[in-house]
C-alpha cells in the first residue's frame, strides 16, 4: 500500500502509473491481476449503471431530492458550455439517486459518489475512449483515494467534506489526466490543485442527511476536478507538493471543530432555514415515530431522541457518509 504519491510515482518510473496501482492491489490482497481488473471493471459498469437508472421522477423519502439533474438539462445556451452542463447533471443525478435508495459506487464515499461518474462517463462518450480505458483511470483515481484515505481522511464525520468530496475531486482530478494520457506528474499536480481549491470545506450535511448540500457539492466536486486537470495538463504545477497538500488537509480536518464534522450542528445545519427543514422532518424531539421509505425494500423506525447527534468527537476510523 503505498503511504504517499511519491512512492506510488516512484513504482510508476518504468510502468504506467495505473499497474503500479494494480499491482500494488493485487500484492496488498493476494489477488492476481485478472481478479482485480474484474472487479474494477464491474465497478466501472456499474457507475455507468448508476447514471442509466436514475429516474428523474423520483423523490427522496425526506422529499429534499429529486429531479433536479434532469432539470440541468433543460438549461439552454449554457454559460459553462455543453460538456460542463452534462458533467453538472450527471453529479446532481448521481447525488439525487443516492439519496433516493439507488444503487451507487462510493468511491470514495456514498456522499460524493457523483463526482467520478460524472467527470469520468461524458469524457468516455466525448474521448470516444474504451471501457478498458477508462477502467484504468479508475485504478489511477484509486491509488490517489488510498494515498489520501492513508494520509488524512476521506471521512466527512473526521476531516470535513473535503475530505470527501474534495477527496472525490482529487481523485477524479487524476483521473482525467490519465485519460487525456498526461504524465504520472500531471497526474499529481491535478490532485493537489482540486484539494487545496476546497481545503477547510465543512461538514455540514442539514438535518443530518446525505442531500443538502451534498448532492449540490457533488457538481463542485467534478467542475474543480476538470479545472484542476485542465490546469495540469498545461503545465501548471501545484506550488505546494501533493503529500504535503494531503498532510495539509488532514491537519486542517482533525482541527475543525465538532459542529461541521458531520454532526448536523454547524454551517448550513444550523442556519434558520437548516433547523426549520430539520423540525418539517423530525417533528417534536419525544415523539416516536416511523418512518416508512416508499418505492423501496427499506423501512426504517427511528426514534427521535436518538436522533440528536451528541457533540462530541466523532470515532476514529469512522467510515465517510
Ligand atoms: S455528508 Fe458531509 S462530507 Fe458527505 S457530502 Fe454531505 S456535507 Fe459533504
Amino acid at each position: 500500500m503505498f503511504s504517499s504519491v511519491e512512492a506510488m510515482l516512484s513504482a510508476s518510473a518504468e510502468k504506467p502509473l495505473w499497474q503500479a496501482v494494480l499491482e500494488d492491489d493485487c500484492r496488498d490482497r493476494g489477488a492476481d491481476p485478472e481478479a482485480s481488473l474484474n472487479r474494477m471493471g464491474g465497478l466501472w459498469q456499474a457507475m455507468k449503471q448508476s447514471v442509466q437508472d436514475y429516474d428523474p421522477t423520483r423523490r427522496s423519502p425526506c422529499g429534499l431530492s429529486g429531479g433536479q439533474g434532469a432539470q440541468m438539462a433543460t438549461l439552454a445556451n449554457s454559460i459553462c458550455g455543453p460538456f460542463i452542463q452534462e458533467v453538472m447533471g450527471v453529479a446532481l443525478k448521481l447525488g439525487e439517486h443516492n439519496a433516493c435508495m439507488g444503487c451507487i459506487v462510493a468511491a470514495p464515499t456514498a456522499g460524493a459518489c457523483g463526482v467520478l461518474p460524472a467527470v469520468l462517463v461524458p469524457l468516455q462518450r466525448k474521448d470516444r475512449l474504451g471501457d478498458e480505458e477508462m477502467v484504468r483511470c479508475l485504478y489511477t483515481a484509486a491509488g490517489f483515494g488510498q494515498v489520501i484515505a492513508t494520509r488524512a481522511s476521506i471521512s466527512g464525520a473526521e476531516g470535513g467534506c473535503q475530505a470527501e468530496v474534495g477527496s472525490a475531486s482529487g481523485m477524479a482530478a487524476a483521473a482525467l489526466v490519465a485519460a487525456r494520457g498526461g504524465s504520472p506528474k500531471q497526474m499529481a499536480a491535478a490532485c493537489a490543485m482540486a484539494l487545496h481549491n476546497v481545503l477547510g470545506l465543512v461538514c455540514d450535511p442539514v438535518a443530518g442527511l446525505v442531500e443538502v448540500p451534498c448532492v449540490k457539492r457533488n457538481v463542485i466536486g467534478a467542475v474543480n476536478a476538470i479545472a484542476a486537470a485542465d490546469m495540469a495538463l498545461a503545465g501548471i504545477e501545484s506550488r505546494i507538493p501533493v503529500d504535503e497538500v494531503i498532510d495539509a488537509m488532514g491537519e486542517v480536518g482533525r482541527r475543525l471543530p465538532v459542529e461541521f464534522r458531520e454532526t448536523a450542528l454547524g454551517g448550513l445545519a444550523a442556519t434558520p432555514t437548516g433547523k426549520a427543514v430539520k423540525k418539517q422532518l423530525h417533528g417534536d424531539k419525544k415523539k416516536q415515530r416511523t418512518l416508512t421509505i416508499k418505492d423501496s425494500r427499506w423501512k426504517l423506525e427511528r426514534s427521535e431522541e436518538a436522533e440528536e447527534p451528541a457533540v462530541k468527537d466523532s470515532p476514529k476510523g469512522k467510515k465517510g457518509s
